[in-house]
C-alpha cells in the first residue's frame, strides 16, 4: 500500500501579489501586521491610516479579536464554545453568542441552498477521516463506521430560533465543524474593525480567506493571485485585479492523503459521508461577504463540475473552477463571474 499525505493547512489557494512584486522602491503599507491564528495564517494590509498613531493599537485589537473568535468557533480548543455546545448531548434549546448564532445562520442559509452539499453537522464525518483534530488516517474507515457517523449527521437536526438566537439540536450527539467557514467570518470582522476607524483601503487574509477594500499603495485594484492546484509546488493559474469584493477558495490538494492512488481529500460529501471523488480541483468564489464566499466555495467544491456551474449560475453566484484534465487543468467560470470581469 503506497501512501502519500499532505497537510499544509488552509495554504492560501489564492495569495496575494505583494512584495515579491514589486519594485524594490516600493513604499511602505501603513499597516502591515501578520501572525498565527485558527491553525493557519492571516495577514492584515492598508495602505494608509487617517491616523497612522493607531497602528500599533490596530494590531493589538486585531490580534485580541481572532483570540476571542478562535475562542469561541475552535473544534481545536476544548473549552471553545463550540467545542461546549458539541459536548453538550441535550436537546434543549441553548443560549449562543451573537457572533456564532450569525454563522450558524449563514451556514444553515447556504446547507439548504445546497441541499446539504454544505453541513456544518458534519463533524463526526471529519474526525472519522482524520482530518480534524484527530491525526491523519492510513486507510479509509470501515463502511459502517461511516454509516455510524452519517445517522448522526444532517443540518436538518439544528434548529435556529431567530428571534431568541439559540439552537437545539434535535440529535443529541450532532457535531458541528465551522472550518468551512468561520475563518471567513472573521476576516469579515477584522474589516469591519478597520472600517471602524476610517480606514477605507485594506486588505484582510486568513489561510486564503480574502475581504478587499478600496486600493493598495499603488492606488490600484488589490491583485490577487488563483494558484494552480498542483500539490507540490506553487504555481499562479490566473491573477485577478480587484477591490470592494471578498474571495475565498476551496480546494482538493492541500489537505489529504492518497492511498494506492486514490485522494481522500479533507472536503467531506455530508450526503455519502466520503470525501469527494470527482474531477473539481478548486473553486473560487467572489462575493459580498467573505463569510459567505468562504462557505459557498466548500458547498460547490461538493458538488463537482456540472452541478456547481449549474448552480452558480442560478444562484448568480460569482465562481471560477479549475478542473482535472488529462493535459493539466481545464477553467470554467459561471455567468456572474464572467460579467464582473468584462
Ligand atoms: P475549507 O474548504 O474552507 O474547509 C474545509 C474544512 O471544512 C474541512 O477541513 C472540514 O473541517 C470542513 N468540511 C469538510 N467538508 C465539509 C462540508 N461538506 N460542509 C461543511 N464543512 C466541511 N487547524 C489546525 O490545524 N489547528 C488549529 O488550532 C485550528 N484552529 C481552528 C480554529 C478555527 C476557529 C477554525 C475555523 C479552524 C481552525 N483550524 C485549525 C482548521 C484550519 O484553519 C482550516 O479551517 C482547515 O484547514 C480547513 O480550511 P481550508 O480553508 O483549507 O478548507
Amino acid at each position: 500500500m503506497q501512501i502519500k499525505r499532505s497537510s499544509v493547512y488552509a495554504l492560501m489557494l489564492v495569495f496575494l501579489l505583494s512584495a515579491c512584486h514589486q519594485p524594490a522602491e516600493s513604499p511602505s503599507y501603513a499597516l502591515h501586521f501578520s501572525d498565527a491564528t485558527m491553525g493557519t495564517s492571516f495577514v492584515v494590509k492598508a495602505p494608509f491610516l487617517p491616523n497612522p498613531s493607531h497602528s500599533k493599537e490596530l494590531e493589538v485589537q486585531i490580534k485580541n479579536l481572532l483570540d476571542s473568535l478562535d475562542g469561541q468557533m475552535s473544534t481545536y480548543q476544548a473549552t471553545s464554545e463550540l467545542s461546549q455546545i458539541n459536548n453538550n448531548h441535550s436537546k434543549e434549546w441553548l443560549e449562543v453568542s451573537t457572533s456564532l448564532y450569525e454563522v450558524f445562520k449563514q451556514a444553515q442559509n447556504i446547507a439548504v441552498m445546497s441541499q446539504g452539499a454544505f453541513d456544518i453537522t458534519v463533524g463526526h464525518l471529519v474526525k472519522l477521516w482524520g482530518f480534524g483534530t484527530k491525526p491523519m488516517l492510513f486507510a479509509p474507515p470501515s463502511e459502517d463506521k461511516i454509516v455510524a457517523a452519517l445517522s448522526r449527521t444532517g443540518f436538518e437536526y439544528l434548529s435556529l430560533n431567530h428571534n431568541k438566537k439559540t439552537i437545539r439540536k434535535k440529535l443529541a450527539g450532532l457535531n458541528l465543524d465551522l472550518s468551512a467557514i468561520a475563518k471567513g467570518y472573521a476576516v469579515d470582522q477584522v474589516g469591519l474593525l478597520l472600517e471602524s476607524y476610517g480606514i477605507v483601503d485594506y486588505l484582510v487574509e486568513i489561510g486564503g480567506e480574502i475581504r478587499l477594500r478600496g486600493k493598495n499603495i499603488h492606488h490600484q485594484p488589490w491583485r490577487i493571485a488563483i494558484e494552480k492546484p498542483a500539490t507540490e509546488q506553487r504555481l499562479i493559474h490566473k491573477v485577478l485585479a480587484l477591490t470592494d469584493i471578498s474571495l475565498a477558495t476551496s480546494g482538493d490538494y492541500r489537505n489529504f492523503f492518497e492511498i494506492d492512488g486514490a485522494r481522500f481529500s479533507h472536503t467531506i460529501d455530508p450526503r455519502t459521508g466520503k470525501p469527494i471523488t470527482h474531477q473539481l480541483a478548486s473553486v473560487t468564489i467572489l462575493s459580498d461577504t467573505t463569510m459567505k464566499a468562504d462557505a459557498l466555495a466548500t458547498a460547490l467544491m461538493v458538488m463537482g463540475p456540472e452541478r456547481a456551474l449549474k448552480v452558480a449560475d442560478e444562484e448568480k453566484i460569482a465562481a471560477f473552477f479549475l478542473i482535472k484534465t488529462e493535459d493539466g487543468f481545464a477553467e470554467k467560470a459561471s455567468s456572474e463571474f464572467i460579467s464582473r470581469f468584462q
